[in-house]
């Protein structure tokens, strides 16, 4: 282990807590750890800097009551903080009405540029409290954003509901719970399919956008209250939030959230305006076809739409941009199917009036696939989002 290793792994830690932790520690104690990091670490996505300590107390028997004491102590920690690490830069806030705000997240795929944050995240001022919908792709997002609501309003976050089983809209649920956010909530079936997938998600997330922000994540799908097509909360000052289901399409279970007062809708992965739409495993897009037409039916014309993807608009946005999109693609694949196309077909539909969209690159030909698939029967595969 030379000296270089050495930093290269402190520079690793030193936007998360564990620089601070090993600052107290004796240089011998930290040359040893190292040399049993990069084992320990591989095994799984676990916290590396805290499975580096057991592994090395297992080798050295004196030390293990120490260590073992300084693991329970760096865990509590934690736990108590939800995150403990520097802010990072997220995106500002766009202001979309009084007491609503929305972080645009990018409108890529999720990179460490983004830390995963490429879907909306937003908050809703209350009377008695702040609403926050989506936990963030991990825990450091999830901190970054609070610091952010804490420098907009004095009033503490009392509800949290997640809009799918999505990495980005899920992981970072541990911190809200570790701060004491009592009232989390999700469509029962996003909850099962996240607590399913958790270990897979997580790992996906961790690989792509950072193993330091995101290791901290703990399933607590548990602590989630569950609802099937309705639940109301009332949020105070006379005001409150329907959290609704219309049902499967992007993802098998979904949450919406309508604050009627407000005239706001979150519609989640329903409705995305300006990016393409990708099509996952888990995906029904005839499905989603129908969900997004319950959806339509049972809002306002004129209300105000923070889509899961892309900015604040409205409904007829959305609707062109999601809807429209599907119907299209839909009664493309399905004249090539009745003209007898294959699979390998597909690629031949000119889907190039929606070239303009962030990542259509990256989703188009897959999306008539999928459909494709999803029409004559085929396996549509597995994924973890
Ligand atoms: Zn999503």
């Amino acid at each position: 282990m030379s000296i270089a290793q050495v930093s290269t792994m402190f520079s690793r830690y030193t936007f998360t807590h564990r620089a601070r932790c090993l600052a107290v520690l004796p240089l011998s104690l930290l040359f040893a750890f190292s040399a049993s990091l990069s084992s320990a670490q591989a095994a799984d996505n676990s916290d590396p800097y805290l499975a580096g300590f057991a592994a090395y107390a297992k080798e050295n028997g004196s030390l293990t009551a120490s260590v073992d004491a300084y693991i329970k102590d760096v865990t509590n920690t934690v736990r108590k903080a939800g995150y403990v690490g520097k802010e990072l830069p997220l995106p500002k806030p766009t202001k979309v009405m009084d007491g609503v705000y929305t972080v645009v997240g990018s409108l890529i795929w999720h990179t460490p540029e983004n830390y995963g944050l490429n879907n909306n995240l937003s908050w809703v001022e209350f009377a008695d409290g702040v609403f926050v919908f989506n936990a963030g792709p991990n825990p450091a997002v999830a901190y970054s954003f609070h610091q952010m609501i804490k420098r907009h309003t004095n009033k503490s976050v009392k509800w949290l509901a997640v809009e799918n089983s999505q990495g980005h809209a899920y992981l970072g649920a541990s911190y809200w719970a570790d701060i004491g956010v009592k009232n989390l909530y999700s469509n029962q079936r996003a909850n099962q399919d996240f607590a399913n997938g958790f270990e897979q998600i997580k790992a996906s997330w961790a690989a792509r956008v950072g193993q330091a922000i995101t290791q901290d994540a703990r399933d607590v799908s548990d602590k989630f209250i569950e609802f099937e097509d309705k639940l109301v909360i009332d949020v105070g000052g006379g005001e409150t939030v329907e959290l609704l289901n219309f049902g499967p399409g992007h993802t098998p279970g979904s949450t919406l959230a309508y604050i009627p007062s407000r005239n706001l809708l979150f519609t989640g992965d329903v409705g995305y305006n300006k990016r393409s739409l990708a099509f996952f495993p888990y995906t029904h897009v005839g499905h989603w076809i129908d969900t997004f037409k319950a959806m339509q039916a049972a809002m306002p014309v004129d209300v105000v739409v923070i889509p899961g993807h892309g900015a604040p608009t409205d409904m007829a946005t959305v609707a062109r941009d999601t809807l429209g999109y599907m119907e299209f693609l839909r009664a493309e694949v399905q004249k090539k199917i009745d003209a007898g196309g294959k699979e390998e077909d597909m690629s031949s539909i000119d889907q190039s009036q929606y070239k303009a969209r962030p990542v259509y690159e990256q989703t188009h030909q897959n999306n008539a696939v999928h459909l494709y698939k999803e029409l004559t029967g085929g396996d549509l595969g597995t994924s973890f989002e």
